[in-house]
């Protein structure tokens, strides 16, 4: 089985964006937090770390774990409105009560960078330029890079959220996939995922995907990030068990993760330079 990994290819899109970034106006991305959640507020500081890297501004505005959904809603808000941000984007989780479907449609369609406003994603779904949320642009970059094909092939998405099964489902069919989604209610997992050439797994539950899961050949995605008791991240796919029969599977850590920090500083740069 081939290891698909993610760090040359975000590496690529990395230098890509800096070339970008330095071309025109210095690109600001403002992200905001209302959470304590520390798995969440360390992604946070790897995206300020990478974008710092790539010459790209990056504002984290921490409104706390406290923060009413109107705060939140009227944060965004500010932040679409000002002329010197390019990106926003709003960090989940969220506290109780705030839902973050409804609080991102007050990011602009424009600055929408990880895609979470509804309105990205019915454009998405129609067809019409967007950005795509970043992990769903991920999975179609890694799927790319490994000139993996996808037109008239089986492709099964597990999850269906708003932030990567739905959106990437669209993002398969525009590439011409024949596209399944499965989810927590699907009867019989393992005989709808064993159907597919290219398996996406974005679940979030530790090891769901296993040998039977999976077809002789197949090509497999693990979007999953799933803490582990030792302080680590481990995937969807119980990468021991599919080893002898997929053709190629993405590890956990340095697959999905690197790729989708590098695209959604790719989208704030060709946000901040858009016509
Ligand atoms: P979510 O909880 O919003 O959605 C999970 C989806 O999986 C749901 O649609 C649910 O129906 C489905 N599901 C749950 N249990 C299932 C089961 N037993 N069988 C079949 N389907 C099942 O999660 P999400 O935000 O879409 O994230 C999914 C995973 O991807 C999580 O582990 C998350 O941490 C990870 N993630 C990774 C990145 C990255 O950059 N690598 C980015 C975003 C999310």
């Amino acid at each position: 089985m081939k290891t698909l990994t993610g760090k040359d290819l975000a590496a690529a899109i990395r230098a890509q964006t800096q070339a970008e970034a330095a071309a025109g106006v210095q690109p600001r991305l403002a992200v905001v937090v209302a959470t304590a959640d520390e798995a969440s507020l360390w992604y946070v500081r790897s995206i300020a770390k990478a974008a710092a890297g790539l010459g790209i501004a990056c504002d984290v505005v921490d409104l706390g774990p406290d923060a009413a959904p109107d705060q939140i809603a009227e944060t965004l808000a500010r932040l679409s409105a000002a002329p010197d941000v390019h990106g926003v984007m709003l960090q989940t989780p969220l506290p109780p009560g705030a839902s973050a479907q409804q609080l991102a449609a007050a990011i602009d369609p424009r600055k929408d960078v990880d895609g979470a406003n509804p309105l990205s994603l019915g454009r998405l779904a129609a067809g019409l330029p967007a950005f795509p949320p970043a992990t769903a642009a991920a999975v179609m970059a890694l799927l790319d890079h490994y000139e993996v094909p996808l037109e008239g092939r089986r492709a099964v998405v597990v999850g269906r959220s708003t932030v990567v099964g739905k959106p990437l489902a669209h993002l398969l069919l525009d590439r011409h996939a024949t596209v399944t989604v499965a989810h927590s209610r699907t009867r019989d997992l393992a005989s709808v995922t064993a159907r597919a050439e290219v398996l996406v797994a974005a679940a979030g539950r530790a090891g769901l995907i296993g040998r039977d899961h999976v077809a002789p050949g197949a090509v497999v995605i693990d979007v999953g990030t799933n803490p582990t008791d030792d302080g680590g991240l481990t995937g969807d796919v119980d990468a021991t068990a599919v080893a002898d029969v997929a053709a190629a599977l993405t590890p956990v850590p340095g697959g999905v993760g690197p790729v989708t920090t590098a695209l959604l500083l790719r989208h704030t740069a060709r946000a901040a330079n858009l016509p």
